[in-house]
């Protein structure tokens, strides 16, 4: 079993079907919904973790992209930019899974390791410097 966190990003019209739904009833996949978003011209954003058999993933995925839906496996919903950030450490304690944390104690150098960000979105309100950032 592996697990991958995915961004979806949703065309207007395909907004209203049951993918999710179909991809654990069809595909055998946990899924775990960070965070999502229908905005007003209808289209859909969806961040989430996948779990299960790679080849059920992989299969899953082709399913998804059938309807027109994006998979970004790169960029995920929360984004951290490196050269805003000044390492100041207001958001370590904002942050409940250490995504946001020191990577060099003695140099007080901060990093974003994506694979823990949970989209909580606390980061956001709290970096003076605008480094977090959501895509939707
Ligand atoms: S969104 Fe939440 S979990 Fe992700 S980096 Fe920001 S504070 Fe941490
Ligand atoms: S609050 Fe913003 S500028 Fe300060 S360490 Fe965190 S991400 Fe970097």
């Amino acid at each position: 079993m592996i697990t991958r966190k995915l961004f979806l990003h949703f065309p207007k019209c395909e907004t209203e079907k049951p993918i999710v739904y179909q991809l654990v009833k069809d595909y055998n996949l946990i899924i775990n919904i960070f965070r999502a978003k229908v905005t007003a011209n209808e289209e859909g954003y969806l961040v989430l973790d996948v779990t299960g058999e790679e080849a059920d993933i992989e299969r899953g995925m082709e399913f998804v992209k059938s309807f027109r839906v994006t998979i970004d496996t790169v960029n995920k919903g929360v984004r951290w930019d490196a050269a805003r950030c000044t390492h100041c450490g207001n958001c370590l304690s904002h942050c409940p899974t250490q995504a946001l944390r020191l990577r060099d104690r003695d140099r007080r150098e901060v990093e974003f390791v994506e694979s823990a960000c949970i989209e909580c979105l606390n980061c956001l309100d709290n970096c003076p410097f605008g480094a977090c950032s959501s895509a939707f």
